[in-house]
């Protein structure tokens, strides 16, 4: 047993159910992109990496990645501060392309809803949302998400790309922080 599993009430998410959620996923997106060209993976850093790498693996329809950061939480917070800040843009135009963002949780839908609307303002041919997890009980903005990994309570959780003030984002389950 790692030595942070003492921070944590325990895994919500282990391994192996992960790995099996994220191969149905990569079989949906296989299905609904079949035959398209101009698929781009928009993971939003840094939570996103884990589950984009993992993804990627399995969604054999011809697709290019790029990154993008942003802010919503600063370190040792847990609240969203309602402010979105984009740190890290885009390095190619979208014009056309048909973007799947790949996120790692949906909160409040603040973050995404602003990526979005931005995303959306550079004429892709279309947009998607992948998040790994949503906390539909948080949700203040309406946004849709095309494909969801797990639905999971109010509570603060890490691993698996999520931080617990920027540690443990290496473990490869999802736990909760007490
Ligand atoms: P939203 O804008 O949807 O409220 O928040 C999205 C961002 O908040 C996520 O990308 C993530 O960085 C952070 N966040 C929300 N809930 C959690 C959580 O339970 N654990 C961690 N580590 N980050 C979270």
């Amino acid at each position: 047993m790692p030595d942070n599993y003492r921070l944590s009430k325990g895994i919500l998410i282990d391994e192996d159910t992960l790995q099996d959620r994220i191969e149905v996923l990569g079989g949906q997106i296989n299905h609904d992109y079949a035959g398209m060209t101009g698929l781009l993976l928009v993971c939003v850093l840094k939570g996103g990496v884990l589950f984009l790498t993992d993804l990627m693996r399995r969604i054999h329809v011809p697709h290019a990645i790029d990154f993008m950061a942003v802010s919503s939480y600063g370190v040792g917070q847990r609240e969203t501060s309602g402010v979105v800040r984009i740190d890290m843009d885009l390095r190619q135009s979208i014009e056309g392309k048909h973007l799947l963002i790949v996120e790692d949780i949906v909160d409040t839908g603040t973050t995404l809803n602003y990526l979005k609307g931005l995303l959306q303002s550079r004429q892709p041919a279309s947009i998607k949302i992948c998040a790994l997890l949503n906390k539909p009980s948080r949700r203040v903005a309406d946004i849709h998400i095309d494909y969801i990994g797990f639905d999971i309570p109010d509570v603060f959780v890490y691993g698996y790309g999520l931080d617990l003030d920027e540690l443990y984002r290496n473990l490869p389950y999802v736990a909760i922080a007490k």
